[in-house]
Parts: C-alpha cells; structure tokens; sequence
C-alpha cells in the first residue's frame, strides 16, 4: 500500500512536471508575441529600420484622465470643427489609431486610458494637461509624424530626392498591382512590402481580393513633370516637382474604400473607411517593424525606410512649370496635401 501511494506521488509529481515545461514557456512567450490584435508578431526588423511606432501597452480602462475627457474625446471625435490639414473638417475619426499609436495606447478614442494617456502626452510636451483631444495638441503631433519620413526631412532642407534608374528597379508580379498595373519599386522595398503583405495576411486583416495591393510605385520624375506642365496642376511641390514616388520607395496602396469611392479618393468619407478598416489598424501598429511610414492624411500612401534616399538636388532648381496654380483637387484625386512634401510645407 505505501509501495502504490509513493508511485501515484511520483506519477503525480512528473505529470505536474510535464505540464509545466509545456505550458509555461511557451505560453509566456506567445503572449508576449502577440500584437495587439492577437496576431503573432514577425521577427523584428530592426536591422532594417528602428521601429517607428511603440508597442500598445494595453488598455487600462478604469485609470481616470482629467474629469469629463474621455466624455468630451467620446463627443468630439465626430463633432469637431477644425481644419487640420486646411481645409475644413468634422471630426477627428480618421487620425484616432495614429494618434492612439502616438500615446502607446490601445484604449478606444473615447475611454477613460485614452484620455489619461493624452493627458500624460500633453503634460509631456508641454501643452495643457486636459486629456482633451484637440487642435494644438494635433498640431503638436503632426510634425513629430511628418519627421519620420525620411523625405520629409530632405525636403525640409530643400532637397528633392534623386530618382533610381530604372534599370535598377524591381517589377511588382501582376497580382501585387492594382487593376492590372505595371508596379515598379527599389528591390528591397519591395521585398520589404512582401513580407509585410505576407504578415497582414497571416494576421487576417486582408478582407478584400483587393486589399494591400499596390496601385502607385514608382513614378518617373519626367513623366509627373511632363503631366505637371500639361494640366496646369501640380498641387504645388506635391505630386509632380517632387513626389515622394519618384524615390522608387514610396507605395500607395489598397487599403478600404467608402462605397463609391476610389482607393485614392481623399474625401473625408473614404478616409474614415479606411481609417476603421482592420487592415489599416494592423497597418498602424505593424508596419513600421517592417520600416514603413505613413503620411496621416493618405491612409494609403506609405514610405519605406530601410534604405537612404538618393542623393538629391535643390527644389529651387526643379521646373516649376504647372505650379503656380493651386487648384483645389477634384474628389477623387490626392488631395491639397498629398503624397509628398505636403509634409514639410504644411509644417511651416
Ligand atoms: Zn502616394
């Protein structure tokens, strides 16, 4: 009896045993690689480009912000009448996840945790600690967003970046392109673009045949400059003098559309589709490990980081030609302040 009792406490002992060298590594460990949609996180790439956004501590739901914020982010974020980019718009919707991403929360826009991390955030960065969404501490965020574009900061100097010979570009296969379109980028941005395809896939953030598919790579400078002096309608520096696309480097890619619109179509509707899409929530999180940034008020254009731009010349020196005349865009094209040095020009 005492011979059967000592082997069940050895049998029990060993299955605890078993059981615990199982479950308890590799359950710490998965946890801690889940992102913050639960999706397995890929290997960082951080030898490619630092990671531009923070991980999302998670959301801490009960911690107060400032008396009535969360209350008043709740109501704004639909409501405020502001002009962020110039021109006139309701709401603050379509910037919630980057603006959350920017505070390292995942609390929703209008939650106590997101409040009371705006509030550190503005405490931090020396604005009034309101926990309060509004125009200055956007405007506040904006160039720190605008900065992590490599362009961007070339521009600012008043260099437009050189464009790669064609040569020594890559072609996109026909099922990456949208609407059949002939995809051209840098090799290794393109590598980089299909591993992150790769990863949202696997994430299951991809609910349309078209999404992440690209519909803008890489355009010669020539062509946009040639189009520019045609229409009369550069938008300024933006889209034909120098665009951020003539890096061979820059994508404009499918994310979600509003019904009637375009994948590119600027209005405010199509963008607050794509802003509450899975993909680009996934996108907001996710692809800067694998070093992609993104103009906030493009949902779909992003940049890749993980090679320097070309060595460039003075904007100065650029034909103007088209570019005096600043039209405003008609629905359905890149907006005022697409694509490009809208970045460094709107921050001034
Ligand atoms: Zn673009």
């Amino acid at each position: 009896m005492r011979l059967l009792l000592w082997g069940l406490g050895v049998l029990v002992l060993a299955i605890g045993a078993f059981w615990l060298w199982v479950v308890w590594p590799s359950g710490g460990e998965r946890s801690e690689r889940r992102g913050p949609n639960g999706a397995p996180e890929a290997p960082t790439v951080a030898e490619i480009a630092p990671p531009l956004v923070a991980a999302p501590a998670l959301c801490v739901g009960r911690e107060a912000g400032a008396p009535g914020a969360a209350a008043a982010n709740a109501a704004s974020l639909s409501t405020l009448a502001w002009a962020p980019f110039g021109k006139p718009e309701i709401g603050w919707e379509i910037y919630a996840l980057r603006i959350a991403a920017e505070l390292g929360t995942s609390c929703a826009a209008g939650s106590d945790g997101f409040a009371a991390a705006l509030a550190r955030w503005q405490a931090a960065n020396r604005l009034p600690r309101t926990g309060v969404m509004d125009a200055a501490t956007f405007a506040a965020m904006l160039p720190r967003w605008h900065l992590s574009r490599p362009f961007v900061r070339l521009n600012r100097d008043g260099i437009c970046p050189g464009a790669p010979a064609e040569d020594a570009l890559a072609m996109a296969r026909p099922e990456e392109g949208h609407g059949g379109k002939t995809i051209q980028l840098r090799p290794a941005a393109l590598e980089a673009y299909r591993w992150m395809a790769a990863e949202a896939r696997a994430a299951g953030v991809l609910h349309r045949p078209e999404a992440l598919r690209i519909y803008s790579g890489f355009r010669a400078p020539d062509a946009d400059a040639q189009r520019c002096a045609r229409d009369r309608n550069c938008q300024g520096l933006t889209r034909t003098i120098c665009s951020a696309h003539r890096t061979g480097l820059a994508v404009d890619l499918f994310i979600d559309t509003a019904p009637g619109f375009g994948p590119d179509s600027s209005a405010d509707a199509n963008r607050l589709a794509m802003a509450r899409s899975p993909l680009y929530r996934w996108m907001v999180w996710n692809a800067g490990r694998f070093g992609f940034v993104n103009y906030v008020y493009e949902p779909w254009h992003w940049e890749w980081t993980g090679e320097p731009l070309l060595p460039g010349t003075p904007i100065a020196s650029l034909s103007q030609d088209g570019a005096e005349r600043l039209t405003e865009p008609a629905e359905g094209s890149t907006a005022r302040t697409p694509d490009a040095a809208s970045g460094a020009r709107s921050r001034r």
